[in-house]
């Protein structure tokens, strides 16, 4: 811990020295609604403060990025690719300076940070290769017509991400437009600008030319919301809460906006009495207990069945108790404090609704004696999928157990909410496995597996959860336009 402490504070040096200034068009400026500071969730102190963008320095972003736009869509692929492949080298030899800033910025412990900023790396490796292929038509001959399709990059886009694991998911929107030939305005959250900071220093510094990538920072009421109502702006990739997906759709309207959204979830973890318990015992825990439980696929509410519910419930409790909170740049750390004390003040407040509600805290329900905003991982028992607690989307190191008696019981009481973005179902009868997922409503579903992504696979959500695939070919579908052209034979 000592040793991260150090290397930390010499990274921050620079950051407490300028502070984080919004950079358009490859060079620094500042916020035309002055600056907000950016707070460390661990002991709230201020880490710097942040240019506050507005509409105005938006609209200076969204002009650089349509006039680098041409040069970049019609630079030669290879070149493109040797690019994007020199900042996924760029981001690994960095990746522990941005895992320790990521961790400082959003209390994330370091143990998840450090794969988080790999995956970033692996983001724009895994884009940078399909680059020769994204234009790729398809030949569909009729008996008069040679029939060709094209892609073509839609044009400026903005993406605007949340704070949770901030570098990871603004490198999942901006490899793949930029491998489709787009450029783009980022919008950061305002709760964790750091390494955002340090993704477009980076890209730059591996020879992304200037206006391909922009990063504005601010508020979702203006810089958001004037990135999305922007004209030149294309299409909006949009990480968030439903109810912001919601907006954004409003706001892009008037300009026809395209937009993909990848919002909340309260994703169910289904355990039934045939599975492999230990497996299912150690995917439970880690899919609501990781990254501090701030996670928008983690499985918040377990439906177990009635036979097994005690036993399984019992050692669930003996595991969540072992739990080790503390800091973030602790190694050993797994569950650090949560990002803000409006959303530590949201998480703890379901403590009471459970105790009104009429559930049992198993598990947690208390504050471990510190001075950021830590929470102790949490269980509540005896809860129905009425209660609030299992129908709203805590997005903390909280887990809702609610018992099923029968297959049919189960996915009715999956099934019943407003969101479908993921579902995780443990049962060793392949027949009822087929069944069940074929009628679970979400829009990704693992069997016998915590959530393993796989970059060319889609990623998207149902219901109130998204509107929208990316991953492989779907990411180039969204930043990209298809274009038919019919040939006379
Ligand atoms: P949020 O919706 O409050 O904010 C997300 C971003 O939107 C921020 O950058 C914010 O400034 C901006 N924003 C807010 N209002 C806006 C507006 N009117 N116009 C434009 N931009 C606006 O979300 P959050 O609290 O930062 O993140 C947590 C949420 O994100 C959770 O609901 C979680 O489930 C979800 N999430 C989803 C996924 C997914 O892939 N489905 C992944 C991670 C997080």
């Amino acid at each position: 811990l000592d040793d991260n402490l150090a290397k930390l504070d010499a990274l921050l040096v620079r950051f407490r020295k300028d502070g984080i200034r919004n950079r358009i068009n490859g060079q620094d400026v500042g916020g035309a609604l002055g600056r907000f500071q950016t707070i460390s969730p661990i002991d709230k102190s201020v880490i710097c403060d942040v240019a506050r963008g507005d509409a105005g320095d938006i609209d200076d972003a969204a002009q650089a990025a349509h006039a680098a736009f041409a040069d970049w869509r019609d630079m030669p692929a290879r070149q493109r690719k040797s690019i994007l492949l020199n900042v996924a080298a760029a981001i690994e030899s960095r990746a522990e300076e941005i895992a320790l800033c990521e961790c400082h910025d959003t209390g994330q412990a370091l143990k998840f940070m450090s794969k988080a900023a790999l995956r970033g790396a692996e983001n724009f490796r895994y884009f940078a290769a399909q680059i020769e292929s994204a234009r790729d038509g398809r030949n569909l001959p009729s008996p008069t017509l040679m029939n060709i399709t094209t892609r073509t990059p839609i044009g400026p886009v903005g993406v605007i991400t949340p704070w949770n694991t901030p570098f990871m998911l603004s490198t999942w929107k901006i490899a793949p437009a930029l491998a489709a030939g787009c450029t783009v305005v980022h919008k950061p959250a305002e709760d964790s600008p750091l390494t955002a900071r340090l993704l477009v220093e980076i890209a730059e510094e591996a020879g992304l030319p200037p206006g391909v990538l922009n990063t504005v920072n601010g508020f979702g009421e203006d810089a958001g919301k004037a990135l999305t109502e922007h004209p030149l702006i294309r299409a909006i990739a949009f990480v968030g809460e439903s109810r912001t997906g919601s907006l954004i759709t409003k706001q892009g309207a008037d300009t026809l906006k395209r937009v993909h959204l990848e919002l909340g979830g309260k994703n169910p973890v289904i355990v039934f009495d045939d599975a492999d318990l230990d497996r299912a015992l150690d995917a439970v825990i880690f899919m609501i207990y990781s990254i501090n439980g701030e996670r928008c696929t983690s499985s918040s509410r377990l439906l177990v069945q009635d036979s097994i519910r005690e036993t399984f419930e019992a050692r669930l409790i003996e595991r969540v108790n072992r739990i080790k909170v503390g800091h973030p740049l602790d190694p050993a750390t797994e569950v650090g404090p949560l990002i803000s004390k409006a959303h530590f003040d949201k998480v703890t407040s379901y403590f009471e609704t459970a105790r009104q509600d009429g559930a049992t805290i198993a598990a947690g329900g208390t504050l471990p004696d510190d001075t950021g905003y830590y929470v102790r991982p949490t269980l509540f028992t005896h809860a129905t999928n009425a209660m609030r607690i299992a129908r709203e989307e805590i997005f903390g190191p909280v887990l809702t157990s609610i018992p099923f008696s029968s297959e049919d019981e189960a996915l009715q009481i999956a099934n019943d909410t407003p969101y479908g973005l993921t579902g995780y179902v443990w049962t060793n009868d392949l027949t009822r496995a087929l069944r069940f997922t074929d009628r679970l409503q979400a829009g990704m579903i693992w069997v016998n597996s915590e959530n393993v992504r796989h970059l060319p696979t889609p990623f998207g959500g149902v219901k109130a959860s998204g509107i929208g695939r990316d991953g492989g070919d779907w990411s180039f579908d969204f930043y990209m336009e298809q274009k038919h052209i019919g040939f006379a034979t």
